[in-house]
């Protein structure tokens, strides 16, 4: 972060300084865990519900901390008073990304890939200049300006998810890192039961554009017509990313090989250049696309942009992790969470993988779908069967409905069932799993990864 007297803090933050000496400089990092806390440091003080951060306030100090941040005084600490720290920290985030001129901010939403794709920006930002992106999602009122206070004068890029929990949600987010790039990936039906409709999300997410500068640049996905009708609701310039002919950076001829890593050609109006991707799944042509159009925005060639999209890595797991084992078997690890489009790129990564060979599927439980769920469920479940899934292991009760869609399309002849937890699944697995095989996991909340895990821990 940028080094920050006591008295910039308290302004920033509108908070009060009770025994604290306003020229102490603050040089950070600010942190909430007082394990975390050294010489320089900020202590926020959470009241959480189990363990209350002030608790820990002292401990803060004696590690190094110039002062807390918190809500109640403690006895002997120096503080920065406030009546909410969390906002509090957001407004001290918003006061470090403001004196810092030579800072580009991407923010990215969407509803599936966010984490997927801020990891890919991010490592092509990474080429061009400092750049600050948190470890996994980070994409709420905690991670962001966490996540923000920790950009420095060197930092060029910050690279942020926005995770859209409700109407206002990303506009606040904005409020507190405000992008001069704003990617919007698509509207599916994650969420669905907070928001009511797809509407209600696409509405809530566009709050991302809304609020760009007019200097600023909308990155929208020209495939998804909620996205791409975005471009009414921002006062910037828009460039559009995808498969369709109205896009402006787009790719054409997509192919994938044996191992479903997608190649395509990159067509953008200065030229085309060939991409061959080391990332699995037909959806990463769609992230990548997302990639290039923000490098293209920050300066780089056509060919340039092709060679940091075929240098992209995976970095945050469980997200189409892909490996074999000892035995010939593959095993696509995407047991990190999943919604009916995370579903539906992995059935078809599979499908695209498997060719040739027995594709088995293990599908677990999709949270938070609220009132599609049960045809959330039921349209996963037809579309394995659509796409030849030779075997289909559904994993707990609540997920029945996916056995019930596929079993509705045609007769199995057994090879659709429906277990009850994650043991079962090792076990049928264990059992049956011959060379050559090809094996995705996939569920949110119902613990698939163990699945993985014991496909790992044997026979590697
Ligand atoms: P969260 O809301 O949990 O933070 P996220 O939006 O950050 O999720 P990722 O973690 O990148 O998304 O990916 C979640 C799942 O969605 C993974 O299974 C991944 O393979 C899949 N996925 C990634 N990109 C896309 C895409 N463009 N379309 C559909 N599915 C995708
Ligand atoms: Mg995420």
């Amino acid at each position: 972060m940028i080094p920050l007297s006591l008295a910039e803090v308290a302004t920033a933050v509108g908070g009060r300084l009770v025994a604290a000496d306003p020229e102490a400089r603050v040089t950070g990092p600010v942190e909430f865990d007082s394990r975390k806390v050294g010489p320089g440091a900020l202590f926020v003080a959470f009241p959480g519900e189990q363990v209350d951060g002030h608790d820990y306030a002292a401990r803060a100090v004696a590690a190094g901390a110039v002062a807390v941040l918190g809500t109640r005084e403690v006895p002997g600490v120096p503080m920065v008073l406030v009546d909410d720290a969390l906002p509090a920290m957001g407004r001290l985030a918003r006061a470090v990304v403001d004196r810092l001129p030579g800072l580009t901010v991407v923010g990215l939403t969407g509803s599936s890939g966010k984490t997927s794709t801020k990891d890919m920006i991010a490592q092509v930002t990474a080429g061009l200049g400092e750049t600050v992106a948190p470890p996994g999602s980070f994409n709420n009122e905690l991670g962001h300006p966490y996540t923000a206070l920790q950009a420095g004068p060197d930092t060029r890029y910050l690279v942020l998810e926005k995770g859209a929990r409700g109407v206002g949600h990303v506009r606040y987010l904005c409020d507190v890192v405000p992008p001069r790039i704003a990617v919007v990936l698509n509207v599916g039906v994650a969420h669905l039961g907070e928001f009511g409709s797809r509407e209600t999300i696409a509405l809530a997410k566009g709050e991302l554009v809304e609020a760009l500068p007019a200097d600023g640049l909308a990155v929208l996905n020209a495939d998804d017509p909620l996205v791409d009708a975005m471009a009414t609701r921002t006062a910037a310039r828009v460039v559009r990313y995808g498969e369709a002919a109205h896009a402006d950076v787009r790719a054409v001829d997509v192919t994938a090989d044996v191992r479903g890593r997608a190649a395509y050609t990159l067509v953008t109006p200065e030229g085309s250049a060939p991409v061959r991707l080391a990332l699995t799944g037909p959806h990463q042509v769609s992230n990548s696309l997302a990639a290039a159009a923000v490098a293209r925005e920050l300066g780089m060639s056509v060919t340039e942009t092709a060679a940091a999209l075929g240098a992209l890595r995976l970095v945050s797991t469980r997200r189409m992790d892909v490996f074999d084992r000892a035995d010939g078997v593959t095993v696509i690890d995407d047991s990190y969470n999943a919604n009916p489009a995370s579903m539906a790129a992995a059935l078809r990564a599979l499908a695209g993988l498997g060719e040739g060979r027995r594709s088995v599927a293990v599908l677990g439980y999709m949270a938070e779908l609220g009132p599609f769920e049960r045809d959330g469920h039921l349209e996963v479940g037809r579309l394995a069967a659509d796409l030849g899934v030779d075997r289909l292991l559904v994993v707990g009760e609540p997920a029945a409905p996916i056995h019930e869609g596929a079993t509705a399309v045609k007769d199995w002849g057994g090879e659709s069932v429906l277990l009850t937890d994650q043991a079962a699944a090792v076990e049928v697995l264990r059992s049956e799993l011959r060379p050559g095989d090809v094996v995705l996991v996939k569920g949110s909340r119902y613990r698939t990864w163990e699945v993985v895990d014991a496909l790992r821990a044997e026979a590697t």
